[in-house]
């Protein structure tokens, strides 16, 4: 085993802090990869879960490794056994390493593995994308097309995935007008994949400002409206007393989510992407009357992210363009704060050529 040296890694020890540690660069074992990151981007759930506070115990909580998992780069080493890929792809790494055989692995959402043993997401119980480098398996990579550059990956390897498959659920068209309550990065993204599945006519909510103004400004809300008591109505009156076909959470919001739930017109297909938090509504008024369907969705699989990429390559779309806000490595403090702040876009820790 030839030695690589030291890299530099980040861990978020819970308390609105960054550490920076140094790590051995790991050489890939069988149907492992060692993967040069170029982009990794921070995800809300990151700052929800684990920089403020580790959330979640036992095997789904933070187990104080490398942090990030979004981690998109270029393979630089593979150990033996490959079947695909090979030195010099450039690839998206989906988040969570499952055990392959269990029902939900066989389905391809590793997200939900029921092994206790085996289920690793990257970033909480092993290594993730802050650091020089990462170790990944075989079985977790999707291919970056050319025409996407790695910051386009790692928005890919969570956000956009998760929000692709909300969108795939309740079905996004021509025919649909849609609200989306949250416009974190995750929002601004179901407007973006809205926009570019078809729809009409798009409506972003959110409490903060810098936020309205991004999605308005990159043209991803036809209209934006302040989180306040009359967004209902509002939203009514701008669609000819009808309400929406299709509405989606990505707030987590109590407040939010109803207002989904009430502005989404009858036979309407609501989506909650955004987590924790309450919900209450009564079922007879609010839903079964009126013949509206509520959906969970919980990250995705990875079949469909590999064709999300294709079909984002067809869009013409660059998820990149949600990233207002891009640091190196050595300041990953101040990334993890800003993010934290909201007021942002997407924030990226960024190498190499994704430096700009
Ligand atoms: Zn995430
Ligand atoms: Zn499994």
């Amino acid at each position: 085993m030839k030695d690589k040296g030291r890299m530099k890694g980040v861990i978020l020890p819970g308390n609105s802090t960054v550490e920076f540690k140094d790590f051995d660069i790991s050489t890939p074992r069988y149907g492992e990869v060692l993967i040069k990151i170029k982009s990794s981007t921070i995800c809300g759930s990151d700052i929800r879960a684990i920089y403020h506070e580790h959330l979640g115990k036992g095997p789904e909580g933070y187990q104080g490794v490398i942090a990030g998992h979004e981690p998109c780069g270029k393979i630089v080493e593979c150990g033996p056994g490959l079947r695909r890929f090979k030195e010099g792809d450039r690839v998206i790494i989906y988040h969570i390493s499952g055990c392959g055989v269990c029902n939900d692995c066989r389905r391809g959402y590793m997200i939900s593995c029921t092994s206790d043993e085996y289920r690793k997401a990257y970033g909480w119980q092993r290594d993730g994308g802050m650091a020089e480098y990462i170790i990944a398996e075989e079985k977790d990579l999707v291919l970056l097309p050319d025409e996407l550059t790695y910051s386009d990956g790692a928005q890919i390897a969570c956000g956009f995935g998760t929000v692709y498959e909300g969108l795939e659920k309740i079905g996004i068209s021509g025919n649909d007008t849609v609200l989306v309550t949250g416009l974190g990065p995750v929002g601004l993204a179901a407007l973006m994949l809205s926009k570019a599945m078809g729809a009409s006519k798009t409506i972003g909510i959110d409490i903060i400002d810098e936020r309205l103004k991004i999605a308005k400004e990159m043209g991803l809300a036809d209209h934006v409206l302040k989180a306040g008591l009359d967004n209902v109505q509002d939203i009514l009156d701008m669609t000819g007393g009808m309400g929406c076909e299709k509405t989606i959470d990505c707030s987590a919001n109590e407040d939010a989510r109803f207002t989904c739930i009430k502005a989404a017109r009858r036979w309407g297909k609501i989506c909650f992407i955004g987590e924790g938090g309450d919900c209450s509504f009564q079922p007879s008024p609010d839903i079964i009357h009126d013949q509206k369907t509520i959906y969970g969705s919980w990250v995705t699989n990875i079949w469909r992210m590999e064709e999300l990429v294709e079909k984002i390559v067809r869009w013409g779309i660059h998820p990149e363009k949600l990233i207002t806000h891009r640091f190196p490595l050595g300041r990953a403090d101040e990334a993890y704060a800003l993010m934290a702040s909201g007021k942002c876009g997407k924030v990226a820790i960024v190498f190499d050529e994704e430096m700009k």
